[in-house]
């Protein structure tokens, strides 16, 4: 292969969201991934120092424990916030579906892709979300790429909070689109870039992640909504760490801030605290026909299997029916965040269970995961591009599933692992 062709054009994160806070900014599609070489060399070198702690292969299921190498681990590292990958009835639900529907959907959602349970599983997301309708995408990822993508076709600018998800900012890359940021979750800001000059905000999108995937910390939706109606733009929100996670019913992040049926269009996952696979837009019902008929991902490519519909809609029933399994989240959490708060690491107060630990530089960042794999503790690393240079961290997120001993055993290693490496 010729190298010198594999190369791509660097344009890091951090410059186009310094470049672009207020100012109208055209982004180009451009990806973010650095050269070939340089990216292979960073790998090696990360490996040959037993520092690589990425796509580590699990062989059980992902529950409060997880197998890796043989080797038990206690998991604080998986989006399964409910614990409902392993619930008996919702395996129960998906297996009953195989045997029902058969593995897969063998066709576009428009064509011959489209089931019985597909048609359930959107009347039961558009009634959670206080929606007229609601459209189902094989990944949470292709639902923003592909709804971001047609609002900007559809001549919308697109005013974006600069931590939004990856998947909102491709797809205003699709389209040239008029893209706008303000920084994060600051309302004097975006108000600003809703009062930019000579721009008429009624035809405006504000875009925003209801809980940060990186910081987990939760979106200013009551004053985004307050700040959309004076100035008649619109509200789309991503909620895929909020569903299952965020307000009394688990309903999200409009629940959370008792603001439900006012959001414009709200994205989610099912892949997170539902334990299934997919995303979702719920909006009014003429904005999802013609997202239907007009996006491309929907259009082009193979539905979900039914039984991973099926997943999901019994996931729902859970989530409706077993309150305590939100409860116990909410409990993990606090035990996770307050014991890590207490032996000294930097943890933000977050009320979801996605509890960065700010260690700053990346190869301590790798040190301390594996002084924590060679414990048994199961974390993530994340580090540029994935998070400002100079911010990586230890991802901690917790599930219902642990137990106060897994709890205890953990924070043990991570007080034991911080100490060694002088961060505590
Ligand atoms: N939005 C946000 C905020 C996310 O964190 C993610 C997943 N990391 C997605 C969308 C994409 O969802 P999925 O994993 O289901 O493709």
């Amino acid at each position: 292969m010729n190298k010198t062709s594999e190369l791509k054009k660097i344009e890091p994160k951090a410059e186009i969201l310094s470049l672009s806070s207020g100012i109208r900014n055209r982004i180009r599609p451009v990806t973010y991934s650095p050269p070939f070489e340089t990216l292979l060399e960073k790998i090696e070198e990360t490996k040959s120092n037993n520092l690589y702690f990425y796509m580590r292969v699990l062989e059980t299921a992902s529950g409060a424990e997880v197998i890796v190498d043989g080797r038990r681990m206690i998991m604080l590292g998986s989006n399964n916030y409910l614990g409902l990958t392993v619930h008996p009835k919702v395996k129960r639900a998906t297996i009953r579906a195989i045997e029902q529907y058969g593995t897969g959907a063998s066709g576009s959602r428009v064509l011959s892709g489209t089931h019985r349970l597909h048609v359930q599983l959107e009347e039961k997301l558009a009634e959670l979300k206080n929606a007229e309708a609601a459209a189902v995408f094989s990944t949470g990822y292709i639902t923003n790429m592909a709804a971001v993508s047609i609002l900007a076709e559809l001549g919308y600018t697109l005013i974006n909070d600069d931590k939004n998800h990856a998947s909102i900012i491709d797809g205003c890359r699709i389209q040239d689109a008029e893209v706008y940021f303000y920084r994060h979750n600051n309302m004097k800001h975006l108000k600003k870039v809703l009062e930019r000059p000579q721009k008429d905000s009624t035809k405006c999108f504000i875009i925003t992640d209801g809980v940060f995937s990186m910081d987990g910390d939760i979106a200013d939706l009551s004053s985004i909504l307050l700040l959309a109606r004076q100035h008649g733009a619109k509200v789309y929100l991503d909620d895929a760490h909020a569903l299952g996670v965020l307000g009394k019913h688990g309903r999200g992040t409009a629940e959370h801030c008792n603001v439900e049926g006012q959001v414009n269009l709200t994205v989610g996952t099912l892949s997170k605290a539902l334990g299934s696979a997919g995303g979702f837009i719920a909006g009014s019902k003429d904005f999802i026909t013609y997202l239907k008929h007009a996006s491309r991902a929907f259009m082009f490519g193979t539905a979900m299997p039914p039984s991973i519909a099926a997943t999901a809609i019994a996931a729902l029933d859970v989530l409706e029916k077993e309150p305590e399994h939100l409860e116990r989240l909410h409990q993990n959490t606090k035990e996770v965040r307050d014991g890590l708060r207490d032996m000294g690491f930097e943890v933000p107060l977050n009320e979801t269970p996605i509890l960065p630990v700010i260690i700053g530089d990346e190869m301590r960042t790798y040190a301390l995961t594996r002084l924590l794999h060679e414990a048994g503790v199961f974390v993530n690393p994340v580090a540029y591009p994935a998070v400002k240079p100079g911010k990586a961290r230890i991802r901690v997120s917790t599930n219902a599933l642990l137990t106060s001993q897994q709890i205890g055993s953990a924070l043990t290693a991570f007080k034991q692992a911080g100490k060694s490496l002088g961060l505590i």
